[in-house]
């Protein structure tokens, strides 16, 4: 196939889900189960000496994957099974959108603790890999709202796991991508939202100054006297940050639409001050997607011309990534206009690290006088009060002082992510290994430095004794010797790390 059939194919296949919100019927549970049985009737066809992995449309790792496994058929679980306005719970399958899950809940006025920003991460893929969002800095992560689980082990069997069954299992699941079983479903708290956000911006002349007021609200959640109800904040460069204190309102009043011509990242930029906009809630779930945050302009697609016959059902995560890997297939980017120009191979660098706010100021004026990536992204987390109820609980996860053993996160301790998606050109590469992750390693070794660690869903490269120290010791391999005693999935190391 050539290259051109090959765009030609992606394009016919790229989903045409509209850019509004569509109604989502719950499968309910007769529907669930034949997903569950078509899933176990996969697993059991393969060999029991070979090694599976999911069948899935959609995926937001950037990593790469391996193709030589088997796939399990997950097709029968990619719904909302039921939503219960009244409890404020859902019952979701593991292979659910949060666009999908979105679309079911506001309805009701009802929305997840924890909505990640890309339309097709999945509830299981957003809880297992520690998805973060504006609301972290109160919410949590997506797993600390997450009541029960259902989980196919390596052995074939669908384990529920809840704070007081199988306990073990469901605090090792945050951060085990997929190396101890797949979550087939969810149930999950909901939380009330009304019908509008209000956003203030405001621009900030240091990063020490953003990084000090970001702290300060991540715990206080509120600002100059008024409620915050999400935070986040954009970074140009060393003078120029911007940070975004969101508040839920049911006010009536006029909306922004940056679906359209507008762009959400461009509309943040200003001289001084605090700039004022509105949004109605779903725009503001899905306000970084519309243009994968700003990495759409890498396409064209932020160039007035190009966007004015670019369809707006094909602005969004999804469809960018459609091009992303037709370009890493191909290597459009490098053949038709580095190579022509003798310039070398760009390294991808696509990451998202965690530092303390006290460190934040150091790792901006670092990262942005070692490489020209702008903007970065910020978003504060903290876990949730009250989980270190669970510490001392489940016979393996007892020996952990960590409420999630396998990520590296405290109560009571803000952090903030820190997103960056782009590449940096030749000079930051090692001639004699282009392919190395050079810049990428350079990152990694700052980021340890200065006591933080990164997400795993994309390069890394940490020997495993660092790792580790990071990523709950032995925990991991201790509770797959249960759960997966055949090896039947990678395990955590291998598939993060060595790309398995
Ligand atoms: C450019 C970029 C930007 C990103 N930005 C953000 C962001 O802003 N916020 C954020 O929260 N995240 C972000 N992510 C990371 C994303 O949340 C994680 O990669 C997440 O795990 C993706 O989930 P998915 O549903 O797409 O799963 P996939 O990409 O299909 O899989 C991710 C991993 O999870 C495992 N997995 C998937 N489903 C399940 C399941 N049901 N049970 C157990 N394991 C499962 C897979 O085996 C795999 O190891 C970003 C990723 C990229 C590449």
């Amino acid at each position: 196939m050539t290259v051109i059939d090959n765009l030609r194919e992606r394009l016919s296949t790229a989903r045409p889900r509209p850019v509004d919100a569509m109604p989502i019927e719950p499968v309910g549970w007769a529907e669930h189960q034949e997903g569950v049985d078509k899933l176990l009737a996969s697993f059991r066809a393969v060999p029991a000496d070979k090694r599976v992995r999911l069948a899935k449309k959609t995926s937001n790792l950037f990593r790469g994957r391996s193709e030589e496994q088997a796939g399990l058929d997950v097709s029968g679980l990619g719904g909302v099974i039921e939503v219960d306005p009244v409890a404020r719970t859902a019952d979701v399958q593991g292979m659910c959108t949060y666009e999908d899950l979105v679309d079911a809940t506001l309805p009701h006025g009802l929305m997840p603790f924890v909505v990640p920003q890309l339309k097709t991460i999945t509830l299981g893929g957003a809880v297992t890999g520690m998805g973060v969002e504006s609301t972290s800095f109160r919410n949590g992560l997506p797993h600390e709202s997450v009541l029960e689980m259902d989980v196919l082990t390596g052995t074939g069997e669908i384990l529920t796991c809840s704070r007081e069954e199988n306990v073990d299992l469901f605090r090792l699941f945050p951060n085990s991508y997929g190396s101890l079983g797949y979550a087939v479903r969810l149930k999950i708290k909901l939380e009330p939202v009304p019908a509008y956000v209000e956003l203030r911006e405001e621009r900030f002349h240091t990063v020490e100054e953003a990084s000090r007021v970001l702290a300060d609200v991540a715990s206080s959640h509120t600002h100059r006297g008024e409620p915050v109800h999400g935070l986040d904040g954009v970074v140009f460069s060393e003078d120029e940050a911007y940070l975004v204190f969101a508040r839920f309102t049911d006010e009536e009043g006029p909306t922004s639409d940056y679906t359209r011509d507008k762009i959400y990242y461009r509309s943040l930029q200003h001289a001084s001050g605090i700039r004022r906009d509105r949004l109605t809630i779903r725009d503001y779930i899905w306000r970084w997607d519309t243009d994968w945050f700003w990495c759409s302009r890498a396409f064209g697609a932020q160039n007035p011309k190009v966007r004015k016959v670019w369809p707006r059902e094909l602005r969004r995560s999804s469809f960018y990534w459609k091009l992303v890997r037709l370009d890493r297939k191909y290597e459009l980017e490098y053949n038709f206009i580095k190579k022509p120009h003798g310039k070398p191979r760009a390294e991808r660098v696509v990451q998202d690290i965690e530092v303390t706010p006290e460190n934040l100021p150091e790792f901006l004026h670092w990262f942005f006088n070692a490489s020209d990536i702008q903007p970065v992204w910020l978003c504060p987390i903290r876990l949730r009060d009250g989980v270190d109820e669970l510490v001392g609980t489940g016979d393996i996860a007892s020996s952990s002082s960590d409420p999630w053993p396998l990520y590296p996160l405290r109560p009571g301790q803000t952090w903030v992510n820190v997103g960056f998606w782009s590449g940096v050109d030749g000079d930051h590469v090692d001639p004699s290994a282009p392919n190395n992750g050079a810049f990428n390693r350079v990152i990694e070794a700052k980021v340890n430095e200065l006591g933080g660690h990164k997400s795993l869903y994309s390069e890394a490269f940490y020997s495993r004794e660092k790792f580790e120290e990071l990523y709950g010791g032995n925990l991991p391999a201790t509770i797959k010797a249960v759960t997966d005693p055949d090896d039947r999935f990678p395990g955590l190391y291998e598939k993060t790390v060595d790309e398995a």
